[in-house]
């Protein structure tokens, strides 16, 4: 058993800072050379233990870190779409990760993103207040750990910092979690830790280098012991085509040994294994040497976890991104595993939903998961660009229900082929590269929707309306009758059915007419001539009388339960008077059974 180095993945918001967090150390590392320096891998830097120690001095002596942990594996691609494509069964592939936050900026969109991914995944991680040496004030002092370069700072910009990290501290709270400046933390298993530093100047990045040392040892070590004998386990990072080498995959080895000539079972985009042969293990040539040689790579015979690698194979070309690599052993099925897990990801889709679009098998894995956390049901999880055929089941889709011609797409283009398409259907499509910003706008879209619909329904409805005969304007008095009229409250529509103050039908409304024009409909105050079909005056109803718009049952229902308040005052008294009177008649008109 040995233990390998903790991955570490930056996360946080663009322009916070995580390239040139991951460059400061990296740059810092490599001019530690003395001490080992750092190890280049395909996708990936690792800086071992002795050289950080080198950096950090007599800090790290402070913090008790012992040799455990051989050193801290830096994921080269910073991002939370990098974060999610590094998966591994059952979570992400990242041990531990930074989430890097402008200290000027504060949170942002992508910030909270990566923290919910992070809440997800349930990895480990520690905040970043980046940028402190753009603090009005600041003094810098380059390298130096925060401690120092802090006491070194006036004490106003020593105030302005700290209530800069509060705000950090009330963010982080009201998104469930404890945390307080790292200095100040009691409790590191239960407190997330926040370090102030520049990524630009290295400032506090001693202490960022420190602390990670400091968690893997504390709570991972279990978690980093791996097999040095045991068939290797990875994650593909990407498939890329090399001049010389045909097509090739990177990936990170997280578990057991990878060697040359081994078998490997890797996913297909097709949803079936590919088992292929290990032609070559390689890894970047040191840059001194790549300047001598046309070559890029050095070639190796065997990697032990953790590690970043290229691998040259046969039959390389449709393994998708985020796939597995499993060496096959005699002890396992491998190829069954891998399409349980290929199960696990595709198949737990709705009959009826939405379509979910995504670069990646993690990327993929991370929308559904919290497209499933908001209810919200999915049709289908696919990898890859919008195409025409998505564009035709979702349109299907939509016919049967609005609100499931939706595609969200994370990371992905539409096909430039069906552009067109797309534009020609009644497919709406969500797309970008912040998870939760697309959700926030397929969210309201839906609630649009909604309320369209409702709006429609309501406007169908008939609602409560009433008005007077009035005296002395009899001009006929059937077929039809023809009377002088005040509309009384809400609004009379042709066509409509009219009771009296008994509860009887007098006939419906024929025609509304002013000044010889005809008026489809009128509101509360207008004067009309209205002929009344099938109404006789003095037998339906008498001159003076007050006569109602007579309001079906179910719809008297719809507007007690869902539409009440958007009655007018007036409105709203016409229905309980109406309601009055068709009790009259049958005591249980209008009220609920026990199913409704
Ligand atoms: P990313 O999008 O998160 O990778 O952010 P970058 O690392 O590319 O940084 C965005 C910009 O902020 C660049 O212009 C950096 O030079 C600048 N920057 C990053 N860190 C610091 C810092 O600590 N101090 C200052 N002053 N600028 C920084």
């Amino acid at each position: 058993m040995k233990i390998r180095s903790p991955i570490v993945s930056v996360l946080g918001h663009v322009d916070h800072g995580k390239t040139t967090l991951l460059d400061y150390i990296r740059g810092s590392t490599i001019a530690a050379k003395e001490a080992g320096g750092i190890t280049q891998h395909i996708g990936a830097t690792e800086i071992p233990n002795d050289t950080i120690e080198n950096i950090c001095g007599d800090f790290i002596s402070k913090l008790a870190i012992k040799d455990l942990i051989p050193g801290l594996f830096f994921i080269d691609t910073p991002g939370h779409a990098a974060f999610t494509s590094l998966r591994k069964r059952g979570g992400a592939l990242a041990d531990l990760a930074v989430l890097i936050l402008d200290v000027n900026d504060g949170f942002k969109p992508q910030t909270y993103e990566a923290l919910n991914i992070l809440k997800m995944y349930k990895t480990p991680f520690i905040v970043v207040a980046n940028k402190i040496d753009r603090l009005f004030g600041w003094e810098v002092h380059e390298g130096a750990s925060f401690r120092e370069t802090f006491s070194n700072q006036a004490k106003s910009v020593q105030q302005d910092l700290d209530n800069k990290i509060y705000e950090i501290v009330g963010e982080l709270h009201k998104e469930g979690f404890q945390s307080e400046r790292f200095d100040r933390v009691s409790n590191f298993a239960s407190q997330i830790s926040i370090i102030p530093i520049s990524a630009k100047t290295g400032e506090g990045v001693i202490e960022v280098l420190a602390m990670l040392l400091g968690l893997a040892q504390e709570y991972l070590t279990e978690q980093l012991e791996i097999d040095e004998n045991a068939p290797a386990k990875g994650t593909v990072l990407e498939i890329k085509e090399e001049t010389g080498l045909g097509v090739t995959l990177d990936a990170i080895i997280y578990d057991g040994v990878l060697r040359t000539n081994d078998e490997i079972a890797l996913m297909l985009s097709s949803e079936d294994v590919l088992v292929t042969k290990i032609r070559s293990i390689l890894r970047p040539l040191p840059l001194e040497e790549m300047r001598d040689s046309k070559k890029k790579f050095r070639k190796l015979d065997e990697v032990v976890a953790a590690a970043g690698i290229k691998v040259a194979a046969p039959h390389l070309d449709d393994v998708v991104s985020g796939s597995p690599l499993r060496v096959l052993s005699e002890d396992t099925d491998v190829e069954q595993e891998i399409l349980n897990e290929i199960d696990n990801i595709t198949i737990d889709t709705e009959d009826e939903g939405i379509l979910v679009k995504a670069d990646t098998i993690g990327s993929l894995e991370a929308v559904v998961k919290l497209l499933r956390e908001m209810d919200i049901p999915i049709r289908a999880a696919d990898i890859g660009d919008v195409n025409r055929r998505d564009i035709i089941n979702s349109s299907i889709a939509y016919d049967e229900n609005e609100l499931h011609g939706a595609i969200i797409a994370f990371n992905v283009d539409v096909h430039p082929n069906s552009e067109e398409d797309l534009n020609n259907s009644e497919v709406k499509l969500f797309s970008g590269d912040v998870i939760y910003q697309i959700l926030e706008e397929y969210e309201e879209w839906v609630k649009q929707k909604q309320e369209d619909k409702k709006k429609s329904f309501y406007d169908a409805i008939i609602k409560p309306a009433k008005f007077v005969s009035l005296p002395k304007l009899v001009f006929r008095q059937s077929k039809p009758a023809i009377i002088g009229i005040e509309s009384l409250s809400g609004t009379l529509k042709q066509g409509q059915q009219l009771i009296n103050k008994d509860g009887h039908v007098v006939g419906s409304i024929a025609s509304m007419e002013d000044k010889g024009e005809t008026l489809p409909d009128i509101s509360r105050g207008q004067r009309v001539a209205m002929a009344i079909k099938d109404a006789i005056v003095g037998k339906d109803f008498e001159e003076g009388d007050e006569l109602y718009v007579d309001i079906p049952e179910k719809h008297y229902k719809y507007i007690e339960r869902e539409f009440k308040d958007k009655l007018t005052e007036d409105e709203f008294e016409t229905l309980y008077e109406f309601l009055e009177i068709k009790r009259k008649q049958d005591s249980d008109w209008g009220s609920f059974g026990l199913f409704e």
